[in-house]
């Protein structure tokens, strides 16, 4: 009894799932369907790493590279193992008030987790019908704000002006925006970081730069807050990012063509898909993400799930309150959103 007592229970987050076989057509976890960078590619196959030492505890090869990309100073920025280890140190390092902190409710399934791990308070603050965060909904007292800009898994972006309202109006806590997609979208908080103290907006190479597998996520804020981040990290684990990480996210952020042609092929394929699907009944909140979050109008989201996993192709879909006949489907190649699109025709009859 006492031992179970003192044991920390949690409800961890659950991943899409990550097939083994080869043979099918994998729309779940938003991943990008093209190679990473060339540049990357051709380091991992000719670099000799130099394994045996251990890496720069700074990462300062990569910081460096970020700052010179995003025209900031190296101070302002923090890198980690995917955004997911950038926004759990956030977590830990700035939502310490005990007042809540606020999160949409339909949103990025971890914040919750995270909340619930470091025992921190919070409150769901719900969307509006149309799937949209209502800013004035956040101007109330709180611990600390976070939301996906655009929201995962609704794919609505918020606009700039929008995203400025709810820093503005909780200057004495740390609001974080999440701009794992925003690379689809455009319109990023960044700028507001020079003019807003309480801001960090965090980023990803996972999906835009199609490096989920090397785990490379940072976030860039005021030289303060960074400095905190950087002590809280070193109080944990100094070597969070490997040396062929490092390197690797540098080789991507130098080849700005190959990410824009992606990125264009991605955008592309979406804006098809989207028209594809409206023809064939489902409704969807209008993505600037690399997926799109879609409803059927007569069919239901289980049975669409189910019959398209018999096929081998695999989508997310949330078992939750509200969205449990939504399916949110990654953009992979033309060719995989065609094959989507024919087995979806079967299915709907
Ligand atoms: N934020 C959002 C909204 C996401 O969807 C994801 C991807 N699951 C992440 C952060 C974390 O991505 P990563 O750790 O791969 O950078």
């Amino acid at each position: 009894m006492i031992l179970s007592e003192n044991i920390r229970s949690v409800v961890p987050y659950v991943p899409g799932e990550q097939p083994t076989e080869t043979d099918i057509i994998k729309l779940n976890t938003n991943e990008n369907p093209y190679p990473p960078s060339p540049e990357v590619t051709k380091l991992l196959h000719n670099r000799d790493f130099s394994l045996r030492k251990y890496p720069s505890p700074e990462a300062s090869e990569l910081t460096s590279a970020i700052a010179e990309y995003h025209h900031v100073k190296q101070e302002q920025v923090f890198v980690g193992v995917g955004s997911d280890d950038v926004i759990a140190m956030c977590f830990l390092s700035f939502f310490n008030s005990g007042k809540p902190i606020l999160f949409p409710k339909i949103s990025y399934g971890f914040y919750k987790v995270w909340a619930e791990l470091y025992k921190i308070p919070y409150r769901q603050i719900p969307l509006d019908e149309d799937f949209r965060i209502i800013p004035k909904d956040y101007f109330i007292e709180n611990g600390g704000i976070i939301f996906p800009n655009p929201n995962a898994p609704t794919g609505l972006f918020l606009p700039l002006e929008q995203v400025e309202s709810i820093v503005a109006a909780s200057p004495d806590t740390l609001v974080i925006v999440d701009e794992a997609y925003i690379d689809f979208s455009g319109g990023s908080a960044l700028p507001l970081v020079e003019k807003y103290d309480n801001l960090i907006v965090t980023r990803t190479f996972s999906k835009s730069r199609s490096m989920a597998g090397m785990r490379i996520g940072y976030c860039i804020g005021s030289e303060n807050l960074i400095s905190t981040l950087n002590s809280v990290k070193f109080s944990y684990n100094s070597y969070t990012m490997s040396e062929i990480a490092i390197k690797t996210g540098v080789a991507s952020l130098g080849d700005d063509k190959y990410f824009h042609s992606t990125l264009k092929k991605i955008i592309s394929t979406r804006e098809k898909t989207k028209a594809e699907l409206s023809k064939l009944g489902f409704d969807f909140p209008d993505s600037r993400t690399n997926f799109i979050f879609a409803k059927h109008r007569s069919v239901s989201g289980k049975q669409i799930f189910e019959e398209l996993k018999k096929k081998k192709i695999y989508v997310r879909r949330f078992d939750a309150d509200g969205i449990s006949d939504y399916l949110r489907i990654t953009i992979g190649t033309d060719e995989e959103m065609n094959e989507l699109l024919v087995q979806l025709k079967n299915i709907l009859g």
